[in-house]
């Protein structure tokens, strides 16, 4: 039975119904207008139903199209009693099937030219005319349920894919004189299970038949959260049609993405990582069990640049006077949450010099040129896997380009540029083959709310990560790196376990950063433990200031990754504002895997992590995947007493500290960077006590230089007293000289969150 919602409460709704169908593929066709702040066009779905689709070859008991429309209008339900209408919204007017255009290609000019108005009177018939026909009273139509909410659904229509020149070859009929709704059904059915060695064909299929003509429009409704559609007498999913396509526009105020201005004063637009994801964007179906590849053609102005999650580096195409279009792709499956766009005025920042070893390097492996030599069973569903792929798999450094408003080249120069190709490079010596075939990293406009999220092929940075030494920009680099593997390739199969994706790029972020500093083993501990000082210190005040409910990093438990009948679920606390601000998946999740990894040894974690991602990658998983195969891989003396009941019990399922964690802090001894941060704060202790005196020359000697981390974790600890008096604080200011400090940055970020949920990425 499917979740009652309420929408006061703080869960978010996950509405479509993935149990019974499952999209494929998206095919977007965009235009993005800055005047409005409205992107519209259309989506064209294309679906696997839940029941594997029946093929009958040679079928010849279809009715002729005309037959088929006569049937139609002989089946006419009661559209009027529309189980779900919500009168307040413009679109949820049942719209009506206009059989006279059925398969003919008209030319669609609804979403064009009009405002609501317009086309509410060009849309035909009311839904009030349908009671008025016969039709099969008592039948139930089968609901096509997406994820949606603040667009404006203008029109649904089946997609007639037999029209598509050339698409017989996908058919075991070699013409296609008798079109019938299984007939399009067995197409698409032959179209999303090509194999992975014809994704490029499949692609070109793909965009062939999302520009087909209609066929037929569909009833639809909305509601608060989702779009509702159907087709009159279609009454299960292998009934329905499987290739839709849907006109709409956003909304400005649309929570998928924000309209503002980058540092140079120039428009753009962005999914800056909301809650709701991309359902203010594109309906879709959002759990991540719905994992789709995508392709999207967006028109802007010839001014802007438009980044995307493809796997092309896409150049512009000129269009009509002063308007360009961009084309991206990807061919790996993922959840639509995980898709990822900015359009603005962005300039593509260039290192001063360039060597042509690094370009060497750095050459671009297209799926097309992979030789799939076979190197070991991948577990996921097929697609051209780079895994699969010895050119690939060798890759260090892959291809990428920096963006950035123009205003901020000396930066981006100073510190960005020469960290990525070190960074990429640590994270493969640490993981092995990177996921992803190319990345975009771009500086965003300064209303980000965190320092960083990662998306397929693009990561997004804070502004906020240039300023200082490279060490700010370098570890959020890294932690965004890591996502592609955790967060990304290997997604939560409940968004509740966050842990699995931030936990790990947390981890992981020390670890790339040392690597890509070439740090001696013994630095690399010293500078991990003092991250670990810091974190601790973050965690506790957390647990102080924060509800317990919130600080569970498995708040499901056995329930974890169950959803309803219908595939839809809720992720609890999804929408509460309060999450945004919480740091408790990155910290207990960061000290379970040191905790585990200690437990190991380094080089035995790090050799199973990469087990782990052989086996994992390009699919979702639970906590109890990554335990079990964990705990098999550890040899029974170190075991001791670890069980995924007990990790559960300790570290996932309770709030406040983990009492593992709590022994060991109280335990261990501090690392040598941590005690001379201990030492520099007795002093400011003292001073800060002190009555007020004479000034004295010697404040500036007295206290020791100190890393950023470490002036970090100063920080931290002074703010634990009660007071400090004015007089301290200007001093503090002047030994460390904080405003040109990372330490700002930093500061200013304690805030730091993910893309809503571990669908990535943050
Ligand atoms: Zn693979």
């Amino acid at each position: 039975m499917d979740t009652k919602l309420d929408p006061s409460r703080d869960d978010l709704p996950l509405m479509a119904n993935t149990s019974h169908i499952l999209v494929k593929h998206y095919v977007l066709d965009l235009d993005v207008d800055f005047e409005s702040q409205i992107i519209e066009g259309t989506i064209v779905l294309f679906f696997e139903s839940g029941n594997r689709f029946q093929k009958q070859s040679g079928s010849t008991k279809e009715p002729c199209r005309s037959e088929s429309n006569e049937a139609c209008r002989f089946r006419m339900p009661e559209p009027c009693h529309s189980p779900v209408t919500d009168t307040r919204t413009f679109s949820s007017k049942t719209r009506s099937n206009d059989f006279t255009i059925c398969g003919k290609g008209e030319k669609d000019t609804s979403g064009k030219d009009g405002n609501h108005d317009n086309w509410e009177q060009a849309s035909g018939i009311s839904s009030s005319k349908y009671c008025c026909d016969t039709g099969n009273h008592g039948s139930e139509d089968f609901l096509l349920v997406l994820d949606c909410c603040d667009l404006s659904v203008l029109k649904v229509e089946e997609v007639d894919v037999a029209a598509v020149p050339g698409i017989e070859k996908l058919t075991r009929s070699p013409k296609l004189t008798v079109v019938s709704e299984e007939l399009r059904n067995q197409i698409v059915c032959e179209l999303v299970t090509l194999p992975a060695d014809r994704w490029r064909e499949q692609l070109d299929y793909y965009a062939r038949c999302s520009q087909a003509p209609g066929c037929g429009e569909l009833l639809f409704d909305t509601d608060t959260w989702s779009l509702q559609i159907r087709k009159t007498g279609a009454q299960t999913a292998t009934d329905f049609p499987h290739a839709i396509r849907i006109r709409y526009s956003t909304k400005p105020q649309g929570r998928s993405v924000t309209w503002t201005s980058d540092q140079s004063g120039r428009p753009c637009v962005y999914t800056m990582g909301s809650p709701i994801n991309n359902r203010a964007l594109f309906p879709c179906q959002e759990p991540p069990v719905a994992m789709s590849t995508w392709q999207a053609t967006v028109r802007a102005a010839a001014s802007f640049v438009v980044l995307m999650s493809g796997e092309n580096s896409a150049k512009p195409t000129q269009l009509r006077e002063g308007c360009s279009s961009w084309h991206y792709y990807v061919t790996m499956p993922m959840p639509a949450s995980t898709f990822t766009i900015a359009v603005g005025s962005w300039t593509e920042m260039k290192p001063e010099t360039c060597s042509s070893n690094d370009l060497a390097a750095e050459r671009s492996l297209s799926p097309s040129e992979a030789d799939f030599r076979y190197v070991g069973i991948c577990g996921h569903m097929e697609y051209p896997c780079r895994f699969q792929n010895p050119s690939a798999t060798t890759q260090e450094i892959i291809p990428h380009r920096v963006f950035a408003p123009v205003c901020l080249k000396a930066a981006c120069q100073e510190t960005l540029l020469q960290l990525v190709p070190p960074c990429l490079s640590a994270a493969h010596r640490v993981l092995g083959t990177h996921p992803f075939s190319r990345l975009d990293i771009l500086i965003v406009p300064g209303n980000f709310p965190s320092l960083g999220m990662a998306s397929p092929h693009i990561i997004f940075l804070s502004q906020s990560v240039l300023t200082g030494n490279s060490h700010l920009c370098g570890t959020r680099l890294c932690h965004e790196i890591a996502h592609a593997w955790f967060g990304l390739a290997i997604g939560a199969r409940d968004w509740t376990e966050e842990w699995l994706s931030e936990g790990f790029a947390t981890h992981l972020e020390d670890v790339f950063w040392a690597k890509a500093q070439q740090l001696d083993p013994h630095e690399a501990q010293e500078q991990q433990e003092l991250k670990a000082c810091l974190r601790w210190c973050r965690l506790q005040d957390e647990v102080r200031n924060s509800p317990e409910e919130m600080q569970v990093l498995r708040p499901n438990k056995e329930k974890t990754g169950h959803v309803s009948d219908s595939g839809s679920s809720v992720v609890k606390h999804g929408l509460n504002p309060e999450k945004v601000f919480m740091q408790v998946h990155y910290l207990k999740g960061y000290f379970l895997l040191r905790f585990l990894a200690q437990r190991l040894g380094d080089d035995t974690y790090f050799a199973f992590l990469r087990k782990f991602v052989h086996t994992f990658h390009g699919q979702l998983i639970l906590s109890q995947d990554f335990l079990q195969m964990l705990l098999e891989n550890i040899p029974e003396e170190k075991r001791l007493e670890l069980s995924v009941e007990n990790i559960f019990r300790d570290w996932l399922e309770s709030s406040g500290i983990p009492q593992p964690l709590q022994r060991e802090r109280q335990a261990g001894a501090e690392c040598g960077l941590a005690r001379q941060v201990s030492v520099e704060v007795e002093k400011w202790i003292r001073m800060n006590r002190r009555p007020r005196k004479r000034k004295r020359r010697e404040t500036e000697q007295v206290f020791e230089k100190l890393l950023p981390d470490q002036l970090v974790l100063l920080l931290e600890h002074l703010l634990e007293q009660k007071t400090l008096n004015p007089r301290t604080l200007q001093s503090l200011e002047r030994a460390y000289r904080l405003t040109q400090q990372d330490a700002e940055g930093e500061a200013a970020h304690r805030a730091e969150h993910r893309r809503s949920l571990p669908s990535g990425k943050q």
